[in-house]
């Protein structure tokens, strides 16, 4: 008979602190092993339990035992023009997700994926064009992180913000989303400030409860339209949860953080089709009693897309009827276009196991 295959070891990049800790003392040892764990895995993106030099021997020969580092394969890394880096990661079954890091003077920050596709289907979104396959792991999140802060130092920058505005919709794998966000602000993990690290959702309305109650991160709603007739075309999961319901979230979300922060509004503009005046008027209407800050998002075209980037002149009006009504308002300068990296395009390589309609449902 054949032997039985040894047990996975435990990928560490899936725990944070206080998993860590259980997994510890779990095998006998101390609290602070996971703290010292903590500092060379996240704070020095050390994979290589040998090299961890405070640790026993016995633990080390212990760790290479029963766990790893597990870091996805990088497929593909490009650098642009303008700076703007876009890594490409295999993941186990033959999938592939896209993270991308943009320098701005004084901040660098990370746009990460959550999900292998996804299942919203936004009718502008190249990642929802392709359905969804399935969810990453905390691990798979964190080594976004872990992968890019090692690259970005050998180059003498560092990633000062993280934005999941990649691939996925975070709040539909909140499990595995909340750890990897308390990594990323954990004093001996990444470090990050809360207001640093954004959570981008099209409006899972009962998970935004549950990621205020688990993380109190900044938040960052996809909107893209102010009225529900338009936003049910645009952004299906309006059906499910309609602009009253996401703006009462909102609202809820603005209470219960520690420092009351703005929640950016998303509004990628589509030629035509949500760029008219009566939309800058109802969208000062819609934002009127929540702190906000509106991101303009020029639509950046991909192939087989039905929609077309208004002209500069049409943006640079929206954006002044927005101001004039007294609505912060900022367009994102769309960057690494020559690497297809701007947030909304990152596409990868998604083998579809649900069809959007199904996984929706
Ligand atoms: S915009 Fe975001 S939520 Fe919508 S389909 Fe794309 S990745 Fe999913």
């Amino acid at each position: 008979m054949a032997a039985p295959a040894p047990a996975p070891r435990q990928n560490l990049l899936d725990l944070d602190r206080a998993a860590l800790e259980r997994f510890c003392l779990e095998r006998g040892h101390k609290p602070f092993r996971a703290r010292q764990l903590l500092q060379w895995i996240h704070g020095r993106g050390e994979a290589d339990f040998a090299a961890m030099t405070d640790l026993s021997k016995a633990f080390r020969q212990e760790l290479e035992a029963l766990a790893q580092v597990r870091v996805p394969k990088v497929l593909a890394d490009n650098i642009a023009p303008d700076g703007t880096r876009k890594w490409l990661f295999a993941l186990e079954g033959g999938n592939a997700v896209e993270t991308v890091f943009i320098p701005e003077t004084g901040r660098g920050t990370l746009c990460v994926s959550s999900q292998v596709g996804c299942a919203v289907d936004c009718a502008f979104c190249a990642t929802g064009a392709q359905g969804f396959n399935r969810n990453l792991t905390t691990g798979e999140i964190v080594a976004q992180l872990w992968w890019a802060t090692r690259c970005l130092q050998q180059q003498g920058t560092a990633v000062t913000n993280v934005v999941f505005m990649g691939m996925g919709e975070p709040l539909l794998n909140l499990p595995n989303v909340l750890p990897a966000l308390r990594l990323m602000v954990d004093d001996l993990g990444y470090g990050l400030s809360k207001r640093r690290v954004t959570v981008s959702t099209s409006g899972i309305v009962p998970a935004m409860d549950r990621l205020r109650d688990g993380a109190d991160v900044a938040l960052a709603v996809s909107l893209h339209a102010a009225e529900d007739a338009l936003r049910d075309e645009l952004v299906p999961i309006n059906r499910k949860y309609p602009l009253a319901a996401l703006m009462a979230a909102c609202r809820r979300y603005v209470a219960a953080t520690e420092r009351r922060m703005h929640i950016t509004f998303e509004y990628v503009l589509l030629g035509g089709v949500n760029d008219r005046p009566a939309d800058a008027r109802a969208l000062v209407r819609l934002l009127q009693d929540v702190p906000a800050k509106v991101n303009l998002i020029p639509f950046n075209p991909f192939p087989g897309a039905r929609f077309v980037r208004p002209a500069p002149a049409q943006v640079a009006d929206f954006q002044r009827q927005l101001q004039s009504r007294g609505l912060l308002t900022t367009t994102r300068r769309t960057r690494g276009d020559e690497i297809d990296a701007a947030c909304g395009q990152l596409a990868g390589q998604v083998m579809a196991r649900r069809r959007r309609a199904e996984a929706r449902a």
